[in-house]
């Protein structure tokens, strides 16, 4: 270790325990943190893996985000250690250029085994995930290669304030759309959020479900993990943005010969994957909702990603079909025109394609949101400039 630098980052091998609840953890102990661990129910024990790649992917943001080496206790598949040391860094520091180029080392090194059967897809209720269901469980053409034997919903940080009482309350509600299609529903908690100190959810995404993925590499050869947009719009995000958006470019640097992870639905536009429930027999079920409040029972239909799939299915005609099941028209409507004018404000690329489908279809936004849309774009673009001015002038003072 060089004089002044971090000292490394030390993951003890995993070993497993029961918890309380009897459900079975995967734990490693990290030098000068709590523990790691994730677990699943005894009944998929036999899905996890008896390697460490969940602990190698789980902690590199971490610990590039910290400036530390990484040193994995137990066995690290070969090529994705590989990967951990040079392309997915690169990929992190296009994105986040303050993380640090680290050194990840393993007690052992080994190739890929034989691929294991199970085909696993994230299933949280939303437009996305219900898109990869209907693609790769419902539709009649799906080959057995691909075909989705698993669902999983992980706590890895997703369900902000409402915590685990709002995991809890997902899980419960779409549990019948898994017994009814005769899949699996698996849950995998863990405690990964505390590993992630001042880091953002969305700055990490990818890396979080993916150490859930390599989790269950015991029993599952193929993970699917719905993309944010349509290829269009696959690109890398802006300096500290969404790392998501970059998740066709990630997920196979994530792979290994024995698990391979994808990025699914970017065939289709998020409004034709929305349009895509207009009769689907799961759309009842749909959860899009931000609101991190466990006791909600339905959809706010105020939040920014409630009024996207609302309007959208109004611009459409179809809201009818989703009112009062899925949700409420009083919330909706009083917000709308609000909504409208952020909207056609954004630079968002489903924004943008969103307004694009309302124009296209004759809709009436209303006459004061452009002029509206349009002083706040202009404020926004001030309040930038004003930014760019004050970092330059502070550059200038330091320099
Ligand atoms: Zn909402």
């Amino acid at each position: 270790m060089s004089p002044g630098a971090a000292a490394p980052l030390i993951a003890a091998p995993p070993y497993r325990e029961r918890d309380q609840s009897g459900r079975v953890r995967s734990v490693s102990e990290v030098d000068g943190a709590a523990p790691l661990w994730f677990s699943v129910t005894q009944e998929h024990e036999d899905l996890l893996s008896p390697r460490a790649d969940h602990v190698a992917v789980a902690l590199l943001l971490p610990a590039m985000r910290y400036g530390r080496d990484l040193h994995v206790g137990g066995t690290v598949t070969d090529s994705l250690l590989h990967r951990l040391n040079h392309d997915l860094q690169s990929l992190v520091r296009a994105v986040h250029p303050e993380y640090r180029a680290i050194a990840v080392t393993a007690d052992d090194a080994l190739p890929a085994g034989p691929p294991p059967h199970g085909v696993v897809t994230g299933f949280s209720g939303g437009v996305d995930s219900l898109a990869t269901l209907m693609e790769y469980s419902l539709a009649a053409d799906v080959p057995a290669a691909l075909r989705v034997t698993h669902l999983v919903n992980n706590n890895v940080g997703a369900h902000g304030d409402g915590g685990d009482a709002l995991w809890a309350t997902r899980w419960r509600a779409l549990a019948p759309v898994a017994a009814e299609l005769g899949l699996p529903f698996i849950r995998v908690d863990s405690n990964l959020d505390l590993h992630y100190p001042q880091m953002g959810f969305m700055e990490t995404v990818t890396f979080r479900n993916a150490a859930a993925a390599h989790l269950l590499g015991g029993g599952m050869g193929r993970s699917y993990h719905a993309s944010e947009g349509t290829y269009r719009n696959v690109r890398m995000p802006p300096p500290r943005g969404d790392i998501g958006l970059a998740g066709a470019m990630t997920f196979p640097l994530l792979s290994t010969p024995a698990l391979i992870l994808e990025s699914t639905g970017s065939g289709r536009s998020r409004i034709e994957r929305t349009l895509a429930l207009v009769g689907m027999p799961y759309a009842q079920y749909l959860d899009v909702c931000v609101d991190a409040d466990p006791r909600r029972a339905t959809n706010c239909s105020r939040c920014w990603k409630c009024m996207r799939t609302m309007l959208t299915l109004d611009i459409a005609g179809e809201l009818e079909e989703f009112v009062p099941a899925v949700f409420r028209r009083e919330p909706y409507l009083e917000r709308r025109s609000d909504y409208c004018v952020e909207l056609l404000a954004s630079d968002e690329p489903n924004d943008i394609e969103l307004v694009e489908f309302g124009d296209a279809m004759g809709w009436h936004w209303g006459v004061s949101v452009r002029p509206r849309a349009a002083a706040l774009r202009a404020l926004r673009g001030g309040r930038a400039a004003a930014g760019t001015a004050r970092r330059r002038l502070r550059a200038r003072r330091w320099s």
